[in-house]
């Protein structure tokens, strides 16, 4: 969360930048005027956004909304026909909701001031501020916002895909639209045996969304009788959470909580053990010093290893693991100044959510707009504030909060002095309905900045 003293440092720095728009009209032209003669004029921006995801749209329409922007000045590239709200699949996984009501099309989404261009970007030409796309055409920029998100590798664990792709089998992952409602079936069919949750090492899309499907299960089934709390022996259903990391979750305080939450329901947790293969009903793990550890299932949740795309990987705008080298308080990129990452795509060090995205847009705006207006450095800063809300049953959730460093940053225990890690029903409401809503209606046209609220100014 951004404190009040740097929500309005962000905001004024917009409004000042802009107070001379003679002068910013005109420090485009300067540039535009001699590198962008060579593309059509379709294909040649001020501000091109790579990605129409929750970072690329969040961005693009918050862009607009400063009413500095003419048609097409901003464009944004993106192949898809879709825009999914991901954070929804897990509530599709826990039965709660319908998984096409959760995605939209995309093109209806951008505002049509904005450029749409259709496409995926097949490379980055920093040199000459231009990224080709996979029609092989060109498109020029003077700032470029690198937003593609990050790729699932299905094929991480070998037997997966057609593991997924077997409706018979029992075996889902919420990690995807095609197979997110596959998890709400296979929970209603298992009325006895093992079920594994895991999580692998690694980047990860929302690090509390593996477990958060493993609490709405378990919760299902102790509703149902399938499991007796605390007493893993006497229960028809055993549950494992398989994590390829050392504990519960990245935040010590939040890890705590669920750790204690693990023990008192009976979960068995297998720590730093990494699915590897799935070969019929037996999930095979790699754990600690090299050993393979094979484990019989009934139902399976599996989370596959997820990481940067190949066209960003490859780029001269990655880093040594692939990812946008931006600076963790700017966003700005390390090498090349007119060129800015946010999101799951962008090297930023917090754990990927659209929570994040909604503190890392509106200070990533503010810093462009000082950099094309008064040509400056950029003077607002990310503190790494992302959130999970963790669903640990149906009707409570536990709402994590952090920064950098996994330092707590609790909006309610600052308002109104309540401590989050303790899961409650109100939070239960803001995921299940309160984000979805706020998600499509506010924050995808520039106008949600998370805990500082409805971002209406810029
Ligand atoms: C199961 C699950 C649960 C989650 N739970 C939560 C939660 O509870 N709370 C929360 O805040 N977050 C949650 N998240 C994470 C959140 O959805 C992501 O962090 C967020 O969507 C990232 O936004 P993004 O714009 O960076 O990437 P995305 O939203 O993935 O968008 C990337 C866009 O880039 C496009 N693209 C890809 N390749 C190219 C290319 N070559 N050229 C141009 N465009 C391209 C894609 O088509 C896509 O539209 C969850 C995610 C999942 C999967």
């Amino acid at each position: 969360m951004l404190s009040g003293q740097a929500t309005r440092v962000a905001r004024a720095t917009v409004r000042n930048c802009f107070s001379s728009p003679v002068q910013a009209t005109r420090s485009y032209a300067v540039a535009s005027s001699a590198a962008f003669s060579a593309v059509p004029s379709n294909h040649a921006h001020k501000v091109v956004v790579i990605g129409g995801g929750a970072a690329g749209l969040s961005v693009s329409h918050q862009l607009l909304r400063s009413g500095q922007f003419s048609q097409g000045d901003i464009a944004v590239i993106d192949p898809s026909t879709w825009h999914h709200y991901q954070p929804g699949w897990t509530l599709v996984g826990g039965g709660l909701k319908d998984k096409n009501d959760l995605r939209k099309p995309l093109a209806k989404l951008i505002d049509p001031k904005l450029k749409f261009h259709n496409d995926a970007v097949a490379t980055f030409n920093p040199g000459d501020n231009s990224v080709t796309l996979r029609s092989g055409d060109k498109v020029m920029y003077e700032q470029l916002i690198v937003a593609p998100g990050i790729h699932v590798k299905y094929d991480s664990i070998k037997g997966l895909p057609e593991a997924l792709a077997d409706e018979a089998g029992l075996v889902s992952t919420i990690y995807g639209y095609d197979t997110c409602d596959k998890l709400a079936r296979s929970v209603n069919q298992l009325k006895r045996g093992t079920a594994i949750f895991t999580q692998p090492s690694g980047i990860v899309k929302c690090a509390g969304a593996p477990q958060k499907a493993m609490w709405l299960a378990y919760d299902k089934w102790a509703r149902a009788g399938l499991l007796r709390r605390g007493d893993r022996d006497a229960s028809p259903i055993k549950i494992s959470f398989a994590t390829g990391l050392p504990v519960m979750f990245g935040v010590p305080k939040y890890s705590a909580k669920l750790e204690d939450l693990r023990r008192q329901r009976g979960v068995e947790g297998l720590f730093q053990h990494d699915l590897v293969e799935i070969n019929g009903n037996e999930a095979v793990f790699a754990a600690p010093g090299g050993e393979k550890v094979t484990r019989h299932f009934d139902l399976l949740h599996a989370v596959p290893k997820m990481g940067p795309h190949q066209f960003v990987a490859q780029s001269p705008l990655a880093n040594e693991v692939g990812l946008v080298d931006v600076d963790d308080a700017t966003m700005q990129h390390k090498k090349y100044p007119n060129v800015w990452s946010l999101g799951d795509a962008s090297s930023l060090p917090t754990s990927k959510t659209a929570a994040a995205i909604t503190s890392q847009a509106p200070i990533l705006v503010s810093n462009i707009m000082q950099m094309i207006d008064a040509k400056g450095k950029p003077l607002a800063s990310y503190d790494g504030y992302t959130s999970c809300p963790i669903t640990t049953s149906y009707g409570k959730v536990l709402l994590a909060e952090f920064v950098y460093g996994g330092k707590p940053k609790e909006t309610f225990g600052k308002w109104i002095g309540i401590d989050q890690a303790t899961p409650r029903r109100p939070f239960y409401y803001l995921k299940k309905d309160f984000f979805p809503w706020v998600y499509y209606k506010f924050m995808m046209k520039g106008q949600w900045a998370g805990p500082n609220g409805f971002n209406t100014r810029i």
